[in-house]
């Protein structure tokens, strides 16, 4: 596999390398110079593969031969261990269940297979790999959960204080080993700000391998494929062969996996992106301006993006062809009050409980629907959460019917581990230092 840089189309890395960097010098993105399409023959009869399987195939397909076909089996085998069923809620809609995995949201995809990735490609001998991620709740803990006891691997994860869910900080806190955490008093955007300056700091550098773990790393946009590829296979035994991707969007590398297995060879007859206030997408597709914005704290927080990072990769997909980008994907965005409103009508109508992100998904495939109807096409909608990780979202008529599953029952008897600093650069380098 070879990858350009969006920034500079002439550039060539080795996926090894795109995986190590996650972001090329010149602040473009990784994008694979060939994107291969699958044969008919395996689209055709995708009903009769596992996700394990199909997600060999597609990743294959992709990587080539940087990583042999028996060892990818083995990291496939390992990461893609836990089941995405497409769940059906009435005629013709779906809700894709992409929280079986042990975080409890859609991340594990991305994060577990990252870490195989990486740890793979680590050579005997080499120094340890040390991650940082900064989260706002959902990625540190798809990150800690997916690095957990990789050798030759560790993570620091920081989340900003009193701004995650009790079942988040549990599970960023409780994990020993070779994870660490670090409360910082400040917001996301503080903790951003760190991990950012860490890696431009030539002391931390050269005692260090640091690397991030975000969502635009290119390992973790591969096996966010899988799960589209394997939606339709279960859409095919039931003899549905139209479907529309209903999509909750904050980064846009989920919506922006949808599009790459899209381009493919998947038939997808439309992907909807579906966001909260934060709406550049949405109103870039209906006014062609894209103007990035300052994010705005809502009920679906990890959605809270003004500028999403992914979206220069799907940019790309169609060659700054705005008005091809129009025809595939349409953009819907909701207030907090509208998630409210959906959270109730599927609990309702369906005796569901949805995660604020998925119901906004759930309502923008429902607005579609309203305007694009065809009895022949199945609508699925994306959900990227396990609700139990937004408990103050829901009223006590709801939220009393969220189950606990079993990856989050015993965390509340685990003793919490974090070392609280301030926004300071100068304190979390120091940290850094004393702790190696
Ligand atoms: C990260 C996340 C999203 C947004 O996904 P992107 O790939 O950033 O668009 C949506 N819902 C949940 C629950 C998430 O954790």
């Amino acid at each position: 596999m070879k990858l350009y840089s969006t920034k500079n189309p002439a550039t060539r890395v080795s996926f090894k390398e795109a995986v190590f960097n996650s972001m090329p010098q010149d602040k473009g993105l990784y994008m694979p110079v060939n994107i291969p399409r699958l044969e008919d023959n395996f689209l055709n009869h995708l009903d009769e593969y596992t996700l394990p399987e199909i997600a060999f195939h597609v990743a294959q397909k992709l990587i080539g031969d940087d990583i042999p076909a028996d060892d990818l089996k083995e990291i496939i085998a390992d990461a893609i261990s836990f089941l995405a069923p497409a769940v059906k809620l009435e005629e013709n809609v779906f809700v894709l269940e992409l929280w079986h995995g042990p975080s409890l949201a859609f991340k594990d995809f991305g994060a577990r297979f990252m870490s195989r990735v990486m740890s793979y490609f680590l050579e005997k001998g080499e120094k340890q790999l040390d991650v940082l991620v900064a989260t706002s709740g959902d990625t540190g803990g798809a990150v800690a959960l997916g690095f957990l006891g990789v050798p030759n691997t560790r993570v620091t994860i920081l989340y900003p204080k009193g701004k995650v869910s009790d079942i988040q900080e549990l599970q960023l806190t409780t994990n020993g080993q070779n994870i660490r955490a670090v409360e910082v008093d400040g917001t996301f955007d503080d903790c951003q700000a760190l991990v950012k300056q860490a890696f431009t700091d030539k002391e931390l550098n050269e005692k260090f391998r640091l690397t991030s773990a975000n969502s635009i790393n290119i390992s973790r946009l591969i096996p966010q494929t899988f799960y589209y590829f394997n939606a339709y296979a279960q859409l095919l035994k039931r003899d549905i062969n139209k479907v529309v991707f209903s999509v909750p969007s904050g980064n846009f590398g989920n919506i922006g996996a949808g599009l790459l297995a899209w381009k493919m060879g998947l038939p997808v007859s439309h992907f909807i992106a579906a966001t909260n206030v934060n709406d550049t997408v949405p109103e870039f597709l209906k006014t062609g301006v894209y103007q990035p914005k300052p994010s705005v704290a809502t009920l679906s927080n990890a959605m809270d993006v003004g500028d999403p990072s992914n979206w220069v990769r799907i940019a790309d997909l169609f060659k700054e062809d705005a008005e091809a980008l129009k025809t595939q994907v349409t953009g819907y965005s909701y207030t907090d009050e509208q998630t409210l409103e959906a959270i109730k009508f599927i609990f309702d109508n369906y005796n569901y409980v949805a995660c604020p992100h998925t119901a906004i998904a759930w309502q923008a495939l429902r607005d579609w629907q309203q305007d694009n109807y065809k009895r022949d096409t199945a609508g699925i909608f994306l959900s990227t959460a396990h609700p139990c990780k937004f408990p103050d979202v829901f009223p006590e008529s709801i939220g009393g019917k969220v189950d606990v599953p079993e990856q989050v029952a015993g965390l509340s008897k685990k003793q919490k581990h974090a070392t609280a600093l301030g926004k300071d650069f100068a304190g979390f380098k120091d940290y850094l230092l004393k702790n190696d």
